[in-house]
């Protein structure tokens, strides 16, 4: 695989990038943009600008690369990303290239340039990956030990399979919204522990959990398994991802198959999927895993990242309250072992499937990752700044998760993934 020359941490770009930018010319993400209301299109991102890849490629930017223009001219990525992973990283280090200071190609064109940078203000973000297929873990060991004592106890907390295995279930693809698309507080059945009988109505304890999903590239055939040691090649990128629960709907369908209408309403994903290879720099190591694992969850090297993660509740017309404060590294799982792990029963995956890590919770109060653990399932409500309390989510709360990595000066963000709860319809 060729080296990733994007990443070099004394690169300097030739557009003005914001200090504390999510994205400066070491992140590059990509997305799929319409500008002024036109036809979706691939994009990368730097600064305050979306970068146009299909106007690039028409310009002749992008030659010499395993790209065609239906990769760029695209309401998904999954075009793109079939291409795999030596291609992508070829196109990143392509626009590194580009757009960096010490290179004028490009710069010196003043009508190209204004072709290709569209200011974010007149962009919308969409979707960015056509999804097959989603797939939720639960891979907090904080967040299963928070869970285990509230409806089980501290003794008893994490169920025996726990430690063995990257425990997960098939979550719903098509209700997977962008940033910035409100949710209404779904309907459903519930049994509250001290009633009799269920009763049906809006959802009284609506959650958001703070997870972040990985995206990934073609796989192996039907019958074939990806390795703990393959896994790097299979993942394109992440996002941030609010994966919403409706708890009550889902304490009372969850026994004996699991999540159900209690999850599959919605959840929402941030529109920058950050390249797994512009977040290598990032690598720290997992906790020791005790009891050792079986053979094939096995991995070597730093295979978590440091990522900064943040949730937020603001009210309508209200200021925004930091509800959480976590960190991608927390997790006990990583995505190699969890992506071994789906595929060892030679289950497939396809280009744009979705992986979300499960609630990742911190080791402290302050950095839990849903208002179930933060509440403590209603007995600690939070204090917002305007007097109020929040047990779960209000309707026309707006629930913000924010995450980056900083290092040796430079910082790799993911924007945001925004969403408005709307009442009931
Ligand atoms: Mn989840």
């Amino acid at each position: 695989m060729i080296e990733i020359k994007a990443n070099d941490p004394t690169l300097k770009s030739w557009i003005k990038v914001p200090e504390n930018s999510d994205f400066p010319i070491q992140n590059l993400p990509f997305g799929i943009i319409k500008i002024n209301g036109g036809k979706p299109r691939v994009a990368s991102r730097i600064g305050d600008f979306a970068i146009d890849l299909k106007s690039l490629f028409i310009l002749g930017y992008l030659d010499n690369l395993p790209f065609t223009l239906e990769d760029f001219d695209s309401e998904y990525l999954n075009h793109m990303m079939m291409k795999g992973k030596e291609a992508t990283r070829k196109l990143r280090n392509r626009l590194s290239k580009l757009f960096r200071d010490d290179f004028d190609d490009l710069k010196n064109h003043e009508h190209h340039v204004q072709q290709v940078l569209i200011p974010m203000k007149q962009v919308t973000m969409l979707l960015p990956v056509q999804i097959g297929d989603y797939t939720d873990f639960y891979s907090s060991e904080q967040h299963a030990f928070n869970v285990g004592c509230l409806f089980r106890d501290p003794n008893n907390a994490l169920l025996p399979n726990w430690k063995h295995i990257p425990v997960g279930y098939h979550g719903r693809s098509s209700s997977i919204v962008i940033s910035g698309t409100p949710i209404h507080r779904p309907k459903g059945q519930m049994k509250p522990p001290t009633a009799n009988q269920p009763t049906f109505g809006p959802s009284k304890l609506m959650d958001f959990e703070l997870e972040v999903a990985f995206i990934t590239y073609q796989g192996k055939l039907l019958g074939d398994s990806i390795s703990t040691k393959e896994a790097d090649d299979y993942i394109f990128g992440l996002t941030l991802f609010n994966d919403w629960s409706a708890r009550d709907i889902q304490g009372w369908e969850y026994v004996p198959l699991g999540p159900f209408l209690g999850k599959n309403f919605g959840s929402s994903m941030s529109p920058w999927i950050v390249t797994l290879d512009a977040l290598e720099p990032f690598r720290v190591p997992g906790p020791i895993q005790e009891p050792k694992v079986l053979p094939y969850l096995e991995y070597k090297g730093d295979k978590h990242l440091d990522v900064n993660l943040q949730v937020i509740i603001q009210p309508e017309d209200g200021e925004e309250n930091v509800v959480c404060n976590s960190n991608l590294k927390y997790l006990y799982w990583n995505m190699n072992q969890q992506l071994a792990h789906h595929t060892v029963n030679g289950c497939n995956i396809n280009c744009g499937d979705t992986m979300a890590s499960g609630t990742i919770s911190g080791p402290e109060e302050g950095m839990y990752g849903s208002m179930l653990e933060i509440s403590w399932k209603g007995t600690k409500p939070f204090k917002m700044s305007d007097g109020t309390e929040r047990k779960f989510i209000e309707d026309n709360d707006t629930v913000i998760m924010r995450g980056y990595a900083s290092k040796n000066g430079v910082r790799i963000g993911f924007g945001e993934v925004s969403t408005k709860l709307l009442p009931a319809k």
